[in-house]
């Protein structure tokens, strides 16, 4: 049955009585219902200033500082480390000088996004993550190819500012100052450098779009994501203080880069870019100009001001990956078979065929856990149900051919 309204509607949503819990009155016959009584607290909540602990007086770690932290975590990538470092580091020092020091007149400091260049699987991701990691701010991932023009069918930008909204528990003010990382940027240039007149108009409208929230702008996000409607209340966020981590493989880019250094040298005698043999040396000379003969659009290039190139990772740095990080897939294994009082251990030739099975993939690092994960499944599975088992030892043949692993038990071995 419905309830009785006499007319009497909320004055902020203007919901009838009978479609709300309650309705509580105030001055000249005002009203508000639940609802708005509880968003009403949320944006209470939402707003209480918090601080982002790095923003404390001397937590900002220096650009040294950063990096041996990402070297516990990201083997090589020297030169992108060190750019990193420094970017981020300016990057924060920038917001903490605007809120405390500024004055009217003075110098202002542009923000400077990152741009990371190298093939997949080499950590781009991995490094923005753990900088987020290390410097404990808010952290979201977008693909830029899911990213679409307003208006068309997939995520708008408002999608990753949400998800970064989520990672800072919904708290504004932390939110505006974390790192969002895009990946794929590569693929919304123009499909090819052959259609240089006629653009690739969809990859164009991408690269508006994040132009936008990578120079900075007061965003409307559905707290709930999905479209944007009227009725929805939306959390505004200013994109100003965000710093943009972006990353692609860029295939071909070397190209580029090549030709633009030959044509500079001609009339030169010994040109030097015969002397840069690989792709990671070229694209360590690296010019916005390349970018936009890439497919960028000029505007963007220009926000994203610091180019950082990774290079291919050589079969000892796949070696370390594997084994020496903090989290390295094989230090979980031991850890998680400590936990059932049995050590594991990889014997050298095994650790050289998991690199050159991984090498064959053509994934960078990200082959390792795979091929890792299959020799172990069959062992994880089994183990839990061997009592008296102490020891596990694995064989090249055991990750080539599926050879069963040699499992050891308190007083004999069952397998040889
Ligand atoms: P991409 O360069 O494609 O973004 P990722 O950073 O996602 O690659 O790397 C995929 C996985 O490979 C990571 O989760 C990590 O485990 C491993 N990995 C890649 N590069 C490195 C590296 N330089 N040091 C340590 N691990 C790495």
């Amino acid at each position: 049955m419905q309830k009785k309204t006499n007319g009497r509607t909320c004055s902020f949503c203007g919901q009838p009585e009978h479609k709300v819990s309650f309705l509580i009155q105030g001055l000249n016959n005002t009203l508000i219902c639940d609802s708005c009584v509880v968003n009403a607290s949320e944006i209470l909540k939402r707003s209480q200033v918090e601080e982002l602990p790095l923003m404390k007086e001397n937590s900002l770690p220096t650009p040294l500082q950063m990096k041996r932290k990402l070297d516990e975590y990201v083997i090589g990538q020297e030169y992108a480390k060190r750019v990193l470092s420094v970017a981020v580091y300016n990057h924060y020092k920038r917001i903490k000088y605007n809120d405390l020091y500024k004055k009217e007149d003075d110098v202002e400091i542009e923000k400077s996004n990152v741009l990371l260049l190298g093939p997949t699987g080499t950590g781009k991701t991995l490094l923005a993550r753990t900088l987020a990691k290390i410097l404990k701010v808010p952290f979201a991932i977008a693909d830029a190819t899911t990213i679409t023009e307003a208006g068309y069918v997939g995520d708008d930008v408002e999608s990753v500012l949400l998800q970064l909204l989520q990672s800072a528990d919904y708290k504004v003010d932390l939110a505006q100052r974390g790192i969002i990382y895009i990946d794929e940027m590569d693929k919304i240039g123009r499909k090819s450098e052959s259609s240089s007149i006629t653009r690739d108009v969809s990859g164009e409208g991408v690269q508006q779009a994040l132009l936008k929230i990578l120079e900075g702008t007061r965003s409307g996000v559905p707290p709930k994501g999905g479209r944007k409607h009227p009725e929805q209340p939306l959390i505004y966020l200013d994109t100003t203080n965000i710093l943009f981590i972006c990353g692609g493989a860029f295939e071909g880019l070397e190209k580029i880069i090549a030709r633009r250094m030959r044509q500079n040298t001609i009339g030169f005698t010994a040109p030097t870019f015969e002397k840069v043999d690989d792709n990671y040396d070229l694209l360590k000379h690296i010019e916005p100009d390349d970018l936009i003969k890439f497919g960028f659009i000029p505007e963007l290039t220009g926000r994203l001001p610091i180019l950082a190139p990774l290079e291919e990772l050589t079969q000892e740095a796949m070696k370390q990956i594997l084994i020496e990080p903090k989290n390295a897939i094989v230090k979980q294994y031991k850890k998680l078979l400590e936990y059932e009082n049995v050590e594991i251990e990889f014997e050298p030739d095994a650790v050289d065929a998991i690199i050159t099975k991984a090498k064959e993939r053509k994934t960078g690092a990200r082959a390792l856990k795979a091929i890792v994960e299959g020799v172990m499944l069959p062992i994880m599975f089994e183990v839990p149900d061997l009592p008296g088992i102490t020891k596990i030892v694995i064989s090249a043949d055991t990750v080539n051919n599926g050879k069963e692993a040699k499992y050891y038990f308190k007083n004999s071995i069952k397998s040889a």
